[in-house]
């Protein structure tokens, strides 16, 4: 019905127009395929919502959001009649002559209407401009400076041109700057860089076709456009050729064609654009003319010549184009509204009340409570899966041994060294009128003090490194908690560097506490002090034998090791024995000191780490965010501004989206009715 309706319009407007638009059939005199309306327009009724869908999405800008549109690329070297082939098919003026004219993507939508009067305008930056037949070539170049500036430039933002008129084909079809080698007087050096990262943008993506127009005056296979298109477009599936100027050089053309040496998978079209003040009816028959009767040009075949044969195989491939990517198109608005939306829905929400804003800081304060907990006390990092970091448990278990280590490989905690030194120099100085064989505890208590004195800086430095490790950790966790409120990120980080000191003085306090304790008193319920102890003694007698015979220097003692007798020991013989014994106490001693300092401190760490976690953390926070913001929860929560660009674009993403698949939406149960 509809394609009736269209025919007839076809063929009154044609009668009446004269215009130069496309001629219809009975008026043509060459036209190879006789029953050229009922098909073009047949298909033009079928596809023309299609069409119109995806112009509408081109419209709404839907690549920005990475889906590609079908469309037919016009790309061809400088001059080689880009702008000279839309006009025939639009049957309007462009610019159009040497050096570079096209210095913007010009979008060209041509659509059939019934009226016997062309409407045709300009849209560009986000304006409209109605123009008409006499005024459109003037009008492009006006646009085309206020887009890429009055120079010589080029810019990728497109230039949209509808031509409304009767009898054109129904068809989008985006124009491209030409390519040129050599830049001319007032463009810049990269022009061709610029150029060709242009075309490379619209020729690549597979949704594509390439309209390659050829001169017939050049040798095709060195064309720079058949050059770019062949790297996106190897065997040409989606390339067809149109060669223009056939009349300047008929000659050889027919087997240039024929041979087809580069690769032109949808074929070639031959045709000759308007030359001169001719209009574009008389042109049509000067081309008709042409391909009948030139002797070269005669030779080929007529499906592969002319303007009209050209829109028809363009409408065709339109058609069978938007038909096999538009319902990859819907699917892939469809995939990337729900990403988009449940990305808008991770955000956090915009809190417009102080109770939202409280029950908001409590779940972060609870969620932060939670993820250290896991972290520091339980071992579990299912959060934090590889980020070895962050594997508390473990990384403080290394640290701890490490710490362990560092004090039983102190020189303090080797009995070997400076063997009896320390010892005699104490008794020989504390010496008194009373039994020898007693060892005087203030003279363990002597030798006991400094020795520990001298460990101390080990446990200070560790509690040190544990609460820099720890703060980085807890400073991790907030901020990914409150990542989306910067001033709460802030706030929080302030409070856990201020408990963090806290905890380090603390604990500081409490090692020093510790080693006063070690300092001052000597005692341990443990068996094993006095076990240790008999085991050394028993050496006693054979060590002594030999240094009262000075047998040797170097004298291996059971349970301790070799020891080195200084020279100097012999004149203390009489404290001798005292001091052999006072080592061998202290050395029994040490390693329940030792074992001390490591038991105490790993029971000390559990419980401020616990502490830390269940209590500690959350009062300094709650208070720092109370004293700078004075109460005010809101402020503290106040969204940054990262989070509130974000959700404006997934908001106006989502629009856009929400628009384009409402358009498909009626359109696509009609496209399974659509048999190509
Ligand atoms: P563009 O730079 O690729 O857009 O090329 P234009 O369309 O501006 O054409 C360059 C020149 O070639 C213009 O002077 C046109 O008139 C001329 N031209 C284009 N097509 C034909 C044709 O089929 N025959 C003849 N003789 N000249 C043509
Ligand atoms: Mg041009």
């Amino acid at each position: 019905m509809a394609g009736k309706k269209h025919s007839a319009s076809r063929g009154r407007v044609g009668n009446a127009s004269g215009s130069g638009a496309l001629v219809p059939v009975e008026e043509s005199l060459a036209l190879p395929v006789v029953n050229f309306v009922p098909i073009v327009s047949s298909y033009n009724d079928r596809i023309r919502p299609l069409l119109d869908a995806v112009d509408k999405l081109r419209h709404l800008n839907i690549t920005k959001e990475g889906i590609q549109l079908p469309t037919i690329v016009v790309v061809g070297d400088q001059s080689s009649g880009k702008s000279s082939v839309l006009e025939s098919l639009a049957g309007i003026s462009l610019p159009r002559g040497q050096g570079i004219c096209t210095r913007v993507p010009l979008i060209m939508r041509l659509q059939h209407h019934s009226s016997p009067t062309p409407e045709i305008f300009l849209e560009f930056n986000s304006k409209t401009i109605r123009t008409d037949e006499a005024q459109v070539a003037n009008a492009i170049v006006v646009a085309t400076d206020e887009i890429a500036g009055n120079g010589k430039g080029i810019s990728n933002s497109p230039l949209t041109l509808v031509v409304k008129k009767a009898g054109v084909p129904d068809l989008t079809m985006v124009d491209l700057p030409g390519i040129t080698r050599v830049p001319v007087k007032g463009q810049p050096e990269n022009i061709y860089e610029q150029i060709a990262d242009i075309i490379n943008e619209y020729i690549k993506p597979e949704e594509s076709i390439i309209l390659n127009v050829l001169s017939a005056t050049d040798d095709f296979t060195t064309c720079e456009s058949i050059r770019m298109s062949q790297k996106v477009d190897r065997n040409g599936e989606r390339t067809l050729a149109v060669v223009t100027k056939s009349d300047k050089s008929p000659e050889g053309l027919f087997e240039k064609v024929t041979a087809d040496d580069v690769n032109i998978g949808l074929g070639y079209v031959c045709v000759r654009n308007r030359i001169g003040d001719e209009s574009y009816e008389e042109a049509r028959q000067e081309e008709a003319f042409l391909f009948e009767n030139n002797p070269h040009l005669s030779k080929i075949d007529k499906s592969m010549v002319g303007i009209s044969v050209l829109a028809q195989k363009l409408v065709h491939i339109q058609a069978t184009l938007i038909a096999k990517c538009l319902p990859d198109i819907v699917r892939k608005i469809h995939d990337k509204l729900n990403a988009n939306i449940s990305d808008l829905k991770r955000l956090p929400k915009t809190l417009s009340s102080p109770a939202e804003a409280l029950t908001t800081l409590m779940g972060i304060i609870g969620a932060v409570k939670d993820s250290l907990k896991k972290l520091l006390v339980n071992g579990e990092y299912d959060e934090y899966p590889d980020e070895n970091q962050m594997h508390c448990s473990a990384r403080l278990v290394e640290m701890f041994n490490k710490y362990s280590s560092d004090l039983n490989n102190s020189p303090e905690s080797d009995p070997t060294r400076d063997f009896l030194i320390a010892e005699v120099r104490v008794l020989d100085e504390g010496k008194r009128i009373e039994l020898p064989n007693f060892v005087p505890r203030n003279a363990f208590l002597a030798v006991l003090q400094p020795k520990v004195h001298r460990i101390s800086h080990i446990p200070v430095d560790f509690v040190v490194k544990i609460w820099d490790y720890i703060e980085e950790v807890v400073i991790s966790v907030l901020m990914h908690q409150s990542e989306n409120y910067h001033q709460l990120e802030a706030s929080t980080r302030r409070a856990c560097r201020n408990l963090m000191e806290k905890m380090k003085e603390k604990s500081i306090n409490w090692v020093l506490e510790v080693v006063q304790m070690e300092k001052l008193s000597d005692y341990t319920c443990s068996p094993e002090y006095v076990t240790e102890w008999n085991k050394l003694m028993a050496a006693q007698q054979v060590f002594f034998d030999l240094v009262e015979k000075n047998q040797g220097s170097n004298i291996n003692i059971e349970g301790l090791g070799l020891v080195v007798v200084k020279d100097d020991l012999r004149g203390y013989m009489p404290v001798l024995r005292q001091a052999y014994d006072l080592k061998m106490r202290m050395t029994a001693y040490w390693k329940v000191v030792m074992r001390r300092l490591v038991d105490s401190m790993a029971l000390y760490l559990q419980l401020s780490i616990r502490n830390l976690v269940n209590n500690e953390l959350e009062k300094e926070i709650v208070n720092q965010l109370m004293t700078t913001y004075n109460g005010q929860i809101e402020k503290m929560l106040e969204e940054s501004p990262a989070i509130a660009a974000k959700r404006e674009k997934l908001n106006a993403s989502i629009r856009l989206l929400k628009h384009s698949k409402d358009l498909l939406a009626n359109i696509m149960d009609n496209l399974t009715s659509v048999v190509f």
